[in-house]
């Protein structure tokens, strides 16, 4: 965009397109180059003292574990894609939950955690935060208002994560908000699966929304980021904190990153039609228990994933019927195109066991049989439906299941 203040008369695809753009500053190239620095000189000590001004402190370029123009590019565009204030980056989505948290809470306060959180940020809560004297609570995700009657004197925040990890439930994120507010308590929002594209966390009364970038910013499994994006309110003590931590993200793992964002829309709507056409495909197999995948209009939190999202990622849970441990990894073993490994949100499909019951603690995960996570990809959906057709004649299932 060559005029300034562009950002609030155009969609959001255009945006994507637009954003952090400043060809006039860099002789005119497209993508704003990358900027390896940690020292950055002044003239002299008059300009020393002016970029050391505490009010510009993330604003200009002064030391790099502060931002560069390519770290600032990124999070100008992150934060107007998803309706925010501003955003900040660190070198992994783990530390944007771990910072975020950080900068919430003091010794004596009170946490109230969804029960189907991400793993490592549970550990966190466990491990570091009950150390530092903060208790944490889980809660049953589909609680919705019924949370106000958790909240504490001393609850300073209110954790959610929607689609919930391994087993996908959908919270009632406006409700829950609404209760958490109500009692003086802050909303931070795992955003990872739907990224800042399709669920616009502040419409809901989220304050500070968290991204693994890692994912879907990123988009093509090479490199590891995270972003914060807050509220006005909460972008100073979120970003203080994470500059008193040391947090910051690597030059290239930013510009990797913007020009991840650039497709975000289009691989995600890819992402959804193809994993649309499996999940659906799952549904009719007689070797699969339940599919879930809040976009399928059989799952339970359909019709609030309806109401609040502006599309789905390729992210999805299966449960298989009752099958022996060694039948599941025959089946995965004899996949061809889906790769065994952590993470997803790149342009390939993978496949992992889940044990969601393992985590639990506010509820019980009950299932019928083992449970896997999908992550579809870009490839043609035909070839994964016959990959997994094939490694279904691996799994044996009971004659009384089939
Ligand atoms: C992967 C993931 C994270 C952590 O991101 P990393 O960049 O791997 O540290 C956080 N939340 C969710 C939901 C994730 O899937």
């Amino acid at each position: 965009m060559k005029k300034e203040n562009g950002a609030h008369k155009y969609r959001r695809d255009t945006l994507l397109a637009h954003l952090g753009r400043h060809p006039e500053a860099h002789d005119g190239a497209v993508n704003p180059p990358v900027y390896h620095a940690s020292t950055i000189l002044s003239a002299n000590m008059a300009e020393w003292e002016a970029r050391r001004d505490p009010s510009k402190r993330f604003d200009v370029v002064r030391y790099g574990l502060l931002g560069t123009p390519t770290t600032f590019a990124l999070e100008e565009a992150i934060a107007a894609i998803e309706g925010g204030y501003r955003a900040m980056l660190m070198s992994s989505g783990l530390a944007a939950i771990t910072a975020a948290l950080q900068a919430c809470v003091k010794c004596g306060d009170h946490v109230l955690m969804v029960d189907s959180c991400y793993g490592p940020a549970r550990n966190f809560c466990e491990k570091v935060l009950t150390r530092c004297g903060v208790a944490t609570t889980y809660y049953d995700p589909l609680i919705g208002d019924e949370i106000a009657r958790l909240m504490r004197p001393n609850t300073r925040v209110v954790y959610v994560e929607s689609p919930g990890s391994l087993t996908f439930e959908v919270q009632d994120i406006a409700a829950i908000a609404a209760a958490a507010h109500e009692a003086g308590a802050k909303v931070l929002m795992d955003n990872t699966w739907a990224s800042p594209y399709l669920f616009p966390s502040f419409l809901h009364g989220v304050d500070v929304s968290i991204h693994a970038a890692t994912k879907y910013i990123v988009g093509h499994s090479d490199v590891m980021l995270g972003a914060v994006i807050t509220t006005e309110d909460m972008y100073l003590p979120v970003r203080t904190m994470a500059a008193d931590l040391g947090h910051c993200a690597g030059p290239d793992d930013a510009y990797f990153a913007l020009r991840g964002l650039r497709t975000l829309s289009v691989r995600l709507e890819r992402h959804e039609k193809n994993a649309l056409a499996v999940a659906r495909w799952l549904q009719t197999r007689p070797e699969v228990s339940r599919v879930l995948y809040p976009a399928l209009p059989e799952d339970p939190g359909h019709e609030l994933w309806k109401r609040d999202f502006l599309g789905a990622s390729g992210l999805f849970g299966v449960v298989l019927k009752p099958a022996s441990k060694g039948a599941v990894y025959a089946m995965i073993d004899a996949l061809d195109l889906f790769g065994i490994g952590s993470s997803w949100g790149g342009y390939e499909s993978l496949i992992l066991p889940t044990h969601p019951e393992r985590g639990r603690t506010a509820t019980r995960w009950t299932s019928e049989g083992p449970s896997l996570r999908l992550h579809i990809g870009l490839e043609d959906p035909q070839d994964l439906i016959e990959d997994l057709e094939r490694g279904f004649h691996h799994l044996r299932v009971p004659a009384a299941a089939a």
